[in-house]
C-alpha cells in the first residue's frame, strides 16, 4: 500500500486528527445514512461517526467530520427527509469531529460544546503529533457548558453530558431518553483496538473509565450505541470495552508500583494479547504510555 493509499485508509477507518487527515483525499468518500429509531440516525463517512436527531422541531447534528464532506453530509440528511441542520453539538475538539464546523457555522447553524472544546479549538494544538491550526471564529461553539444541557425536541429529551472526559478534557456523551440511543464520542471506539487517550488534550485513562461507568449506568440491553468510530455497538460491547481498559490500566500500574521505568514497562509487554484489534490505531506501547502519564496526573494545558 503506497503512502497516499495508506493515508486515505487511515482517514477512512481510524480516529486520527490533524494534518494527516486534513491532507487525505476525501473525494471518494461516501456518506451513508442508517436509520436507528424514528427521528434518530447515524451517518458513516470518514472521521467520527455522526449522530442525527430530526423531525418536526429541526435537525440536530452530533459532530461533522471533515470540511470537504459537508455537502455530502447535507445530502445524506436530506435523504432522511430531514430539514437542514439547525443545531450542532461537538463531542470534543478533534478535527475529525469538528472539521465541518466552519461550513455549518457560515450556514447559520448554532454550535454547542463543552467549555474546553471552545478553548482548545480557538488555540489549536498538537494531536498525536499532528498540528491542528486555531479555528476561525465562525467555526467555534457559540453556546458552551461545563457539565451539560438538554434538548427538548423531535418528541424526545436529549441529554448532552460532560462526565469528566477521558479521551480529552472536553468530551460529551449524547443520550436520547425515549429512543434509548447513546452517542459516546471517542470515549468508545468499537472494534478499533485500544482507546486513544489524548493526554496532551487533557485526556486521562482514569477519567475515561469513570466516564464509561456513567455511560454503563445510562444504558440497558436495548440501548443502541453510536461509538466515536467503528460500527454500531451495544451495552455488552461497552462492558467489554471497559473491561479491556481497566485490565490494561491495572497491569501497567502494577509495573509502575514495582518501581519500573516507563521504558522497562513497555519492554515487559504487559498488554500482549489484550487488544480487540491488534492492528488498531493505538499501539500497545502508546497505550502503556498513556496509562503511565495518566497515573502521574500530567496534563499539558
Ligand atoms: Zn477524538
Amino acid at each position: 500500500m503506497n503512502y497516499r493509499r495508506l493515508i486515505l485508509a487511515m482517514a477512512l477507518t481510524l480516529p486520527l486528527a490533524g494534518a494527516a487527515q486534513a491532507q487525505a483525499d476525501l473525494s471518494n468518500v461516501q456518506v451513508r445514512a442508517e436509520r436507528i429509531k424514528p427521528g434518530v440516525a447515524v451517518l458513516f463517512g470518514s472521521g467520527g461517526n455522526i449522530g442525527v436527531s430530526y423531525g418536526e422541531d429541526g435537525t440536530v447534528l452530533i459532530d461533522d467530520e471533515f470540511a470537504p464532506l459537508t455537502a455530502r453530509i447535507q445530502a445524506a440528511i436530506a435523504g432522511l427527509g430531514a430539514s437542514p441542520v439547525k443545531f450542532l453539538v461537538n463531542t470534543h475538539w478533534h478535527a475529525d469531529h469538528t472539521g465541518g464546523n466552519e461550513n455549518f457555522g457560515k450556514a447559520g447553524v448554532t454550535i454547542f460544546a463543552q467549555d474546553n472544546v471552545r478553548v482548545r479549538m480557538a488555540a489549536g494544538g498538537l494531536v498525536n503529533g499532528a498540528r491542528t491550526e486555531p479555528a476561525p471564529k465562525v467555526a467555534l461553539p457559540v453556546v458552551t457548558y461545563e457539565t451539560g444541557l438538554t434538548f427538548h425536541l423531535n418528541g424526545d429529551t436529549i441529554d448532552v453530558i460532560h462526565t469528566g472526559g477521558g479521551h480529552t478534557d472536553g468530551d460529551s456523551l449524547i443520550y436520547w431518553r425515549n429512543a434509548n440511543v447513546l452517542h459516546t464520542g471517542d470515549m468508545m471506539m468499537h472494534r478499533s483496538g485500544f482507546p486513544f487517550v489524548d493526554v496532551n488534550s487533557g485526556g486521562n485513562v482514569g477519567h475515561l473509565i469513570s466516564s464509561i461507568d456513567q455511560m454503563i449506568a445510562l444504558t440497558n440491553a436495548d440501548t443502541v450505541i453510536i461509538p466515536g468510530h467503528g460500527p454500531l455497538a451495544d451495552r455488552a460491547a461497552l462492558l467489554a470495552w471497559r473491561g479491556m481498559i481497566a485490565t490494561a490500566k491495572e497491569r501497567v500500574e502494577r509495573l509502575k508500583d514495582q518501581g519500573r521505568t516507563l521504558a522497562q514497562a513497555k519492554a515487559a509487554k504487559p498488554l500482549a494479547g489484550l487488544s480487540n484489534a491488534p492492528n488498531g490505531f493505538v499501539s500497545d506501547d502508546a497505550f502503556v504510555e498513556a496509562i503511565w502519564v495518566s497515573a502521574e496526573g500530567h496534563h499539558h494545558h
